[in-house]
């Protein structure tokens, strides 16, 4: 089992924050249409593993696209997506943090794993 850590992260402008526990090894970069134009380094956890420190999900803008079970939610202030929510398809709700928005964590130290989400 990897190991896991605890980071806080948020939008840029400071209206959301988050605390998040997850293992960095783990991270993905993803080929599909939003993450390229992003240009997102994911970590994918569990709802047990998030936790909004401020702010709300009701406040965030969503953005849908494709199939649309996944939320891109984005600060309606500053327009970071920190992060997006959607099913597994096992039914979990899943978060995907946007690791770039992690304080503390230098995205060129990491080596994510491609994911090829162009074909979904
Ligand atoms: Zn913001």
């Amino acid at each position: 089992m990897a190991e896991t850590k605890k980071y806080a992260g948020g939008c840029h402008c400071g209206r959301f924050t988050f605390e998040v526990n997850t293992d960095l090894d783990t991270a993905i970069s993803c080929n599909c249409s939003i993450c390229t134009k992003r240009g997102l380094v994911l970590t994918m956890v569990g709802p047990e593993q998030f936790a909004l420190t401020k702010g709300t999900l009701g406040e965030m803008t969503k953005y849908q696209f494709n199939k649309k079970v996944v939320d891109h939610l984005f600060c309606p202030d500053c327009g970071v997506e920190a992060f997006g929510t959607g099913q597994a398809p096992n039914g979990q709700t899943m978060f995907a943090i946007n690791v770039r928005c992690l304080e503390g964590v230098d995205v060129t130290t990491l080596k994510p794993r491609p994911v090829d989400g162009r074909k979904y």
